[in-house]
């Protein structure tokens, strides 16, 4: 396998995918979803990756990032992302510096595999065939009525057994949502998401409100950055028995922020995202802390890309189908993967993660 031919060419173009309608949760409001998409040519392949964050990396990639990767080892992937990490020391590693290193590793990991002829999945080292998914949505925006019918597809005819609805703006309207998610789901699993909006106390106070609702999840109950406050609420939680895991992650970019999350005992269950994270190697990190703090895993968005690696790692429990990204996959990616019985299963007829950018039906949205 070594001796193979150099990287030739790295491009980088980003895409602004409306959503239908406007969406907000517990503290932000968009429009519109920004796809950066990075290529990677050696020999005659391509490996292809992306992350979601803002158009402004594709100069950050195409006028410094890309230079690192110029006539290296395609299999070195190690040796390139150390130069890539070492690069943005001066620009903080964390969130654009992070994503667009994010993107370049999976386009490396995707170039591997097709350079060994391999799915990802079994260069990885399979441990699963399919990985179970959750239906997430339940925007703030979103009436009660529209909130009922997205949960309760995902459900009854997709199979998923669990659903997240976003919380946050309005306590006494967010119990009747969760109240009218419960009624509408059965006996799936309800996850709710604050995305940060309370105070730990506000979040206690919360998630007594809606234990008669059955609520398994909440999910960033305060900022993220608030990993005392993530415990505060976590210890609360359990200290009155109520079956709830507190979940955060999303905005872990480097192993030290997985690190710290689980060290000071922030989480029951850690997120990781793989266009955040570091890409496929940065989620190996994450995976590997998690196990040595025997804490359950589950993956952020952007469920095409997960989709390998989450049938590589242990202790995964599960993707998040995340609407917005479910949409844009399907429409610009050949080969998105298809949800059914409440799983996806990585493609294992074709090399890499399986997924072909269709250029031309994504020129429209083209920043
Ligand atoms: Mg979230």
């Amino acid at each position: 396998m070594t001796g193979s031919a150099p990287i030739t060419a790295v491009r980088v173009s980003a895409y602004r995918y409306p959503t239908e309608r406007p969406e907000a949760d517990g503290t932000l409001a968009w429009g519109a979803t920004t796809l950066v998409l990075v290529e990677i040519d050696a020999g005659e392949h391509t490996g292809l990756g992306y992350t979601y964050a803002d158009a402004s990396l594709v100069r950050l990639i195409s006028d410094g990032l890309a230079s690192l990767l110029a006539q290296a080892d395609p299999f070195a992937i190690g040796a390139v992302t150390d130069r890539l990490w070492r690069a943005v020391r001066n620009l903080g590693r964390s969130g654009l510096a992070a994503c667009a290193i994010s993107s370049l590793d999976t386009a490396l990991w995707d170039l591997k595999a097709k350079l060994c002829g391999l799915p990802l999945v079994t260069l990885l080292g399979a441990r699963r065939e399919a990985i179970p998914v959750y239906g997430s949505g339940g925007f703030t925006t979103d009436t009660a009525d529209h909130c009922q019918r997205q949960l309760a597809e995902w459900v009854e005819e997709h199979g998923c057994r669990w659903v997240k609805m976003k919380v946050g703006r309005d306590a006494v309207r967010d119990i009747n949502r969760v109240a009218a998610a419960r009624s509408a789901i059965g006996d799936a699993g309800l996850f709710i998401d604050g995305n940060g909006a309370y105070s730990s106390r506000e979040a206690i106070s919360f998630a007594r409100s809606i234990a008669e609702h059955d609520v398994s999840w909440f999910e960033e109950p305060v900022s993220s950055d608030d990993l005392a406050g993530l415990r505060e609420v976590r210890r609360a939680i359990s200290a009155r028995g109520q079956a709830m895991d507190v979940a955060a992650g999303e905005y872990a970019y480097t192993a030290d922020d997985c690190r710290e999350l689980l060290q000071r005992g922030a989480v029951d269950v850690m997120q990781a995202d793989v266009t955040r994270c570091g890409g496929i190697s940065g989620f190996l990190q994450a995976s590997a802390l998690c196990d040595a703090f025997h804490t359950d895993l589950s993956a952020h968005c952007a469920p095409a890309l997960h989709r390998h690696v989450a049938c590589a790692v242990p202790r995964l429990r599960h993707i998040e189908w995340f609407h917005d990204h479910v949409r844009l996959e399907s429409a610009l990616f050949d080969g998105a993967p298809q949800l059914s019985q409440g799983v996806i299963q990585p493609e294992l007829d074709r090399p890499g993660h399986g997924l072909i950018f269709k250029h031309a039906d994504a020129a429209r949205y083209r920043v």
